[in-house]
């Protein structure tokens, strides 16, 4: 920014400050110019720059980072009949958005974009199915990593699929660039959906072009025992469901668990998001732990297809990347990942809840590579943060943050406020 023009600074001041993982700073501020952030530390009365707001009983925290989700199906919040497997949820959604006709999906993405700003999530990487939201998400105000979603299961058809998908991220990428002020709020992804819709040629396929284009890639993997039975036995409910489609052909199961496949067909190189992971070997968290891959957990959607327990805490003390992603509101009931940090609170007690913050914030920037610009409170990085007015209770700040009635106040992403609950600004 041109420092002749640069705005009046703004101070931010409340209870407390997060600014990382084990740094608590009591009675502090939050100096923000333009879209950096410019000073962090505790609040002295004669110290404030520019405006100065306090925020009071809060905390100011790194902003939310949602890892997973699909905005394109915001408006399917209770709309999906509860299913009895995970083939059955997949048709109901397929059988809805049939009876839409086409129709685009704008309010859908717009919808889902403001429950994350009022829900504390400064950042998404988002799946775009239908290209509705790669083509819209540059008109909003925030941080979003794209990923183009890719299914086919026929080698024969994967060249215009690529092809096709390649052309929709190249206008994602000039009607980013053709925003001067937000361009540095979008960045791209390709996503071949799953080993179930996405043969292993368009696997490589995405990985080989996304080394050379410098993006990230995203698959949903390891999700359910009907998938790892299908790449291991080529039975189960996928299995009938491509044959049905007649989409099977003369496939041939590769007897291997989802992530040795991914390896096997030498698709596993480049920046991976797993999405899920629900279902992992040994021999498979040793792979992931041998790549730059990121897990990205989803504590409520796992929940609510009530698959067995995550094996996050593993990862983790493993040395793997782990973030938080809500997956959609087809399956969850908020895009809030602050309801995501407050349900593995819950359910996990024991754990320490730094790491959980952990996995909103500086792991999810390291999963989606932003960490030089967000994840942290830092002099020099942009100014994505959220408010939590805390919950009044006994306890340490980060069982305030995470009990039920803590709740977001304030959001802003690159210095622009974007939810300001008690109208402050
Ligand atoms: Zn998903």
């Amino acid at each position: 920014m041109d420092k002749a023009v640069a705005p009046l600074a703004t101070t931010l001041r409340a209870a407390y400050i997060l600014p990382r993982r084990d740094i608590i700073i009591e009675k502090g501020q939050v100096v923000i110019s333009g879209s950096k952030i410019v000073e962090v530390g505790p609040s002295l009365p004669e110290a404030g720059q520019g405006k100065v707001i306090d925020l009071g009983h809060a905390a100011i925290i790194p902003g939310l980072i949602n890892a997973h989700t699909h905005l394109e199906l915001s408006d399917l919040q209770d709309k999906i009949p509860p299913p009895k497997s995970f083939t059955q949820w997949l048709g109901h959604i397929v059988a809805f958005r049939r009876r839409q006709a086409g129709r685009p999906l704008d309010y859908a993405v717009e919808k889902g974009v403001s429950f994350s700003l009022e829900s504390g999530t400064t950042t998404i990487a988002d799946i775009s199915s239908t290209g509705d939201s790669l083509r819209i998400l540059p008109n909003f105000p925030i941080r979003k990593r794209v990923f183009k979603e890719v299914i086919c299961f026929e080698p024969e058809k994967v060249a215009a699929v690529m092809e096709e998908a390649i052309r929709e991220l190249s206008d994602f990428k000039k009607a980013c660039s053709g925003r001067s002020k937000s361009d540095d709020l979008c960045s791209a992804g390709l996503s071949p959906h799953a080993p179930y819709t996405a043969c292993s040629k368009l696997y490589l396929g995405c990985a080989l072009f996304a080394q050379g284009a410098d993006l990230l890639l995203c698959t949903h993997i390891c999700e359910t025992q009907e998938e790892v039975e299908f790449l291991r036995e080529g039975t189960g409910s996928f299995a009938t469901m491509l044959r049905t489609l007649n989409m099977l052909g003369n496939w041939k199961a590769p007897g291997m668990y989802p992530v040795e496949y991914l390896k096997a067909i030498g698709a596993l190189k480049g920046h991976w998001l797993l999405v899920h992971c629900n279902y992992l070997t040994e021999k498979e968290i040793k792979i992931i732990g041998e790549t730059a891959a990121s897990v990205v957990y989803c504590p409520r959607s796992r929940k609510y297809f009530g698959h067995q327990e995550h094996p996050f805490r593993g990862l983790l003390s493993r040395g793997i990347n782990v973030a938080l992603g809500t997956d959609s509101l087809a399956s969850n009931q908020s895009l809030s990942i602050l309801d995501e940090m407050k349900f593995v609170h819950e359910r996990y007690p024991a754990l320490d809840p730094v790491e959980i913050f952990s996995m909103a914030t500086e792991r999810g920037a390291k999963a989606l590579r932003l960490e030089e610009k967000i994840g942290k409170l830092m002099p020099g990085m942009e100014a994505d943060l959220t408010v939590i007015e805390l919950a009044e209770k006994e306890g340490t700040v980060y069982d305030r943050l995470l009990s039920p009635e803590a709740r977001v106040i304030f959001t802003m992403v690159a210095g622009r406020v974007c939810c300001d609950r008690y109208g402050l600004m």
